[in-house]
């Protein structure tokens, strides 16, 4: 379309997708996020503003993402999101625009999310138990979640509705049939995706893990599973139940890597480009766009930062160095 090469790692994967930070702010205090505390969060000026994010994706696009995933802290908690994706939404190229949220203010914002060109939204959904989900959550909010969930159903074009749950041993193992039965009752996609070493407190154990097989291995005890071909890209497995009624899927980064086919950058709140959730260097691209540079400059900039993508994660290898930053600091 502009005659750009695309942007392809020194392993010849080429980036096709992008999550962006919009804020490292969050409304729920995960246990396997964040501390009961919050954390020191960036300073105002720090974000970049819907324009500089604007640019970056548009100079990406150019180079051939396709995919662009809203996501933080908790996206709805940036003021006027909308308006950041009424902009997105018409960045040539960029063909599949979704959101990732706690799911807690998409009551209230789903309908002007759709209205600005919001096309597809994942929410992180870990029980739906009242008690066990304020457990994780250390809020007692899961109806409104669960009234954010029944807004998006009502806006057809918000589709497919996917459910993100965190797996950890010890708490996940009770709450997985009721979730499985979500998938069956509601046109929702509920995905397992595996505990990662990406948590503030520094807890991660690999004990911890419960694995997508073991997960499986509960759900397939009431009702059969059959796998479902996936993309070459695709993170997860998916099944849909024997009997026609539904779809689940599995991430799982721990024990079934999908590296080799990572297309995956990602841009922080505060404008660093990442180039796998467990980096140890970033991209200071908020420095760059503040500092007069021309477009050319930030697009040799972002192939530069490519061209160091990692070639796997090291979480199961000895000596793993945990990641600069932790997952809400990140950008999920
Ligand atoms: N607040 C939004 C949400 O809840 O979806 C977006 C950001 S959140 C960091 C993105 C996803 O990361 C959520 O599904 C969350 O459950 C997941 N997550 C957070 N910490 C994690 C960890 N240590 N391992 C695996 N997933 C994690």
């Amino acid at each position: 379309m502009t005659g750009l090469a695309p942007l392809t790692d020194s392993w010849g994967r080429e980036i096709r997708s992008l999550r962006v930070s919009v804020t490292d702010r969050c409304n729920f205090r995960c246990r396997y996020c964040m501390p009961a505390e919050g954390l020191p969060w960036l300073p105002k000026p720090e974000l970049l503003t819907f324009e500089e994010i604007h640019r970056l994706v548009r100079l990406m696009a150019e180079m051939g993402v396709r995919e662009v995933r809203l996501t933080g802290g908790e996206p709805l908690v940036r003021r006027d999101l909308p308006e950041l994706v009424a902009l997105l939404a018409k960045v040539p190229g960029v063909d599949d625009l979704s959101l990732t949220t706690n799911g807690v203010l998409l009551d209230r914002l789903a309908g002007p999310l759709v209205r600005a060109g919001l096309r597809r939204v994942n929410v992180s959904l870990d029980s739906l138990s009242h008690t066990r989900f304020a457990e994780i959550t250390r809020r007692d909010a899961l109806g409104r979640v669960l009234a954010g969930l029944a807004e998006a159903e009502r806006h057809p074009e918000l589709r497919p509705i996917k459910i993100n749950s965190v797996a950890i041993r010890g708490f996940s193992e009770t709450e997985v049939p009721a979730l499985a039965e979500l998938a069956r009752r509601k046109p929702y996609v509920v995905r397992f995706l595996e505990f990662m070493p990406l948590d503030a407190d520094e807890r991660w154990d690999a004990d911890q893990v419960l694995s997508g097989a073991e997960i499986r291995a509960i759900v397939e005890e009431r009702w059969p599973l059959v796998e479902i071909a996936a993309g070459p890209s695709s993170t997860s497995r998916r099944f849909r139940f024997a009997d026609g009624a539904g779809e689940i899927g599995f991430i799982s980064p721990v024990t079934e890597p999908f590296c080799s086919s990572c297309d995956r950058i990602r841009l922080t709140a505060d404008g660093r480009l990442r180039t796998c959730l467990f980096s140890r260097s970033e991209w200071n691209l908020q420095q760059s766009l503040r500092s007069g540079a021309t477009d050319g400059e930030l697009r040799e900039m972002i192939r530069d930062a490519v061209l160091h993508k990692e070639l796997k994660h090291r979480v199961n290898d000895p000596g793993f160095v945990r990641a600069s930053r932790s997952m809400s600091q990140i950008g999920g």
